[in-house]
């Protein structure tokens, strides 16, 4: 019965389309209006995402870096791309409404970081850093790990002028974060970058629950790859806990983050990583011990120093 019931709608479509050449002339132009409403909010999406992955993932190097020993590297603010970094779907989307093409399109900057304090915008097309001609927004973070304050020099182009801007940036914990679109619920390194996934985006529904990813991630990274697997997640759980209320974020959703993450995504953020990360009831109980040291601590207004075990 159904399949008749659709037979004979498909057939009256039919009917309809072929009335006149027009109407399917007009609906190929919908079709292609629809596609482009698509792009474009498909496109500024991403662009929602990458600014909270900056936001957050900034936050907690900058204010981590007394944490991360000489593991640093300056923390621009910056999101920027070239059209042969987003994906194909978005291109032409991106060239139309943000001018992305060949050359690194800056497409937003942290508010009261040292790039936007010394006037670079979006829509500036960044042409040369510290002297050396940029094909990739990768180059933005391609730096060496720097001892104390660094000094980067721009040279952008804007509405066909050509300026020079000079900025100090400032030092964070390696490494700066980049986002994926795909779908995985999970993070991992990659050369100098740590790539988080569009999925763990979605999953971490606030942004202090990504701060937690992000900072246990990061705290692996620092801790290094000596420890059993066990005690890796408790002193990765610490010292991220540590890293996460620096910055400012909420502590307090840690367990529950964690648990859910958990339940629901088993083999998430596993071995691909380097790390895996099973939530036993022993790492539980340090994050609670953790979790009433930091508060402790930020009741009582004292520097949050982790421990050096
Ligand atoms: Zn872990």
């Amino acid at each position: 019965m159904h399949r008749f019931v659709a037979g004979a709608l498909a057939i009256s479509w039919m009917a309809a389309s072929a009335a006149t050449s027009n109407d399917l002339a007009l609906s190929e132009a919908e079709v292609a209006a629809q596609r482009e409403r698509l792009a474009r909010l498909g496109f500024a999406s991403m662009l929602e995402r990458q600014k909270r992955l900056i936001r957050v993932s900034s936050a907690i190097r900058l204010h981590g870096a007394a944490l991360c020993n000489d593991q640093l590297s300056p923390v621009t603010g910056i999101v920027a791309a070239t059209s042969a970094e987003i994906p194909e779907a978005y291109r032409e989307t991106a060239y139309r409404d943000h001018g992305v093409e060949d050359l690194l399109k800056v497409l937003w900057i942290l508010p009261d970081y040292p790039a936007a304090e010394v006037g670079l915008r979006s829509g500036d097309t960044i042409l040369e850093i510290d002297g050396r001609e940029t094909h990739s927004a990768a180059s933005l973070d391609r730096r060496d790990p720097v001892d104390s304050q660094i000094f980067t020099a721009l040279k952008i182009e804007r509405d066909g002028e050509i300026l020079d801007l000079l900025f100090e940036a400032r030092n964070g914990c390696f490494r700066p974060a980049v986002l994926s679109m795909l779908d995985n619920v999970d993070t991992h390194t990659e050369g100098a970058r740590m790539v988080v996934y569009s999925g763990m985006l979605r999953f971490a529904e606030s942004d202090d629950e990504l701060a937690i990813v992000l900072a246990h991630e990061l705290a692996h990274e620092l801790l290094g790859q000596k420890l059993s697997v066990e005690n890796a997640e408790s002193e990765a759980d610490y010292l991220g806990l540590y890293l996460v209320a620096r910055a400012g974020y909420d502590v307090a959703v840690a367990t529950e983050f964690a648990r859910r993450l958990a339940a629901e995504f088993p083999f998430a953020l596993e071995e691909r990583a380097g790390h895996i990360h099973p939530f036993s009831a022993a790492r539980s109980i340090a994050l609670a011990n953790t979790l009433r040291e930091i508060q402790g601590k930020l009741e009582r207004a004292e520097p949050l120093e982790p421990r050096t075990r």
